[in-house]
């Protein structure tokens, strides 16, 4: 595999230095910009396989930058936000990010988030959109039949839990929030109703998880939204 290139856009040179110094022991290359601007520009050149945003930038909102980049680019997006900032994260989401890290944050956890934002890019592109099914634990989920088996036995979804757990596996892991599904599986004038979610995520659990109130697969983002963790498409 290629040397994979990191774009991290963010003001303060400490924190720069700090994720340069930690990425590049990890066999990555990393690019640097502190502004939006800057940015943008080193997107469009150098093409990175991975961008770090943070969302306090001095020449515009981060958010903005993100909204513009995932126009045109589907590389992964991994938002740095302050901690007195934290609705910002969902809003960021929103905008087309991929996951998020809440400042401060350590080396062992950044470089994960990033190996996983990695792995799943290149798993997605090698796919290509192809493939129809997916499976995680013991579950097989048939995209294009509707078709779902728990350890080989037929498994009854309604068509809203199918849609749920559907848009669940095209996140491909990523964490999608309360908005991104509601809009997805019921449309916009229920973009509110987060305790719709609620029902079906436990519905889902109780038939596809091992113990439902510990869930390994159909995992919580308190305050956020959902992700599916451990999901392969084949
Ligand atoms: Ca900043």
């Amino acid at each position: 595999m290629n040397q994979s290139t990191i774009l991290i856009v963010e003001d303060e040179s400490n924190i720069r230095r700090f994720v340069r110094i930690a990425l590049e022991k990890e066999g990555l290359a990393v690019l640097e910009a502190e502004s939006g601007s800057r940015a943008r520009m080193e997107a469009a050149t150098r093409k990175p396989d991975l961008i770090i945003v943070d969302l306090g930038l001095p020449d515009e909102d981060g958010k903005d930058l993100i909204r513009e980049v995932r126009a045109w680019s589907s590389s992964p997006i991994l938002v740095l936000s302050a901690r007195e900032r934290e609705g910002e994260k969902v809003e960021a989401l929103d905008a087309g990010a991929d996951d998020y890290l809440v400042k401060p944050f350590g080396v062992p956890e950044l470089v994960a988030r990033i190996r996983a934002l990695l792995r799943r890019s290149q798993a997605l592109s090698a796919a290509a959109g192809s493939s129809s099914r997916a499976s995680f634990g013991d579950v097989v989920v048939d995209l294009a039949s509707h078709e779902v088996t728990r350890a080989g036995q037929a498994v009854h979804l309604t068509p809203i839990q199918f849609r749920l757990l559907a848009a669940l596996i095209r996140g491909h892991g990523k964490v999608l929030t309360h908005r991104h599904l509601l809009l997805e599986i019921w449309g916009a004038a229920y973009s509110d109703r987060a305790h719709y979610l609620r029902v079906y995520m436990m519905q889902l659990r109780q038939k596809l998880e091992e113990d439902a109130s510990q869930p390994k697969y159909l995992i919580t983002e308190l305050q956020v939204g959902y992700r599916l963790s451990g999901v392969t498409m084949n």
